[in-house]
């Protein structure tokens, strides 16, 4: 697991367990989800609070990537031009 507990650099606090090896970020399975390292405002001025230590599945994520593109029009953004 990614967590500080789990010897990862995730904070736990920012955390929920899902199983015993898994965890999520917490505040991403709300509605609308809303990661809770997550600060500012969509479409403004928004930042990972924790960006050095923030999880794999964050770091793989692509800017300007087919899921970043539907993750925008989720938050009603427009899609990012190529
Ligand atoms: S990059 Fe940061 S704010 Fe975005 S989902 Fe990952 S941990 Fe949360």
């Amino acid at each position: 697991m990614e967590t500080q507990t789990g010897g990862g650099t995730v904070p736990d606090g920012l955390t929920v367990e899902v199983t015993q090896h898994t965890a999520r970020m917490r505040g991403s399975d709300h509605s609308p989800p809303r990661c809770a390292a997550l600060t500012g405002r969509l479409g403004e001025r928004a930042a990972c609070g924790i960006y050095d230590w923030r999880p794999s599945p964050c770091r793989e994520f692509e800017a300007g990537s087919e899921a970043c593109q539907r993750a925008r029009v989720r938050h009603g953004l427009l899609p990012l031009m190529p």
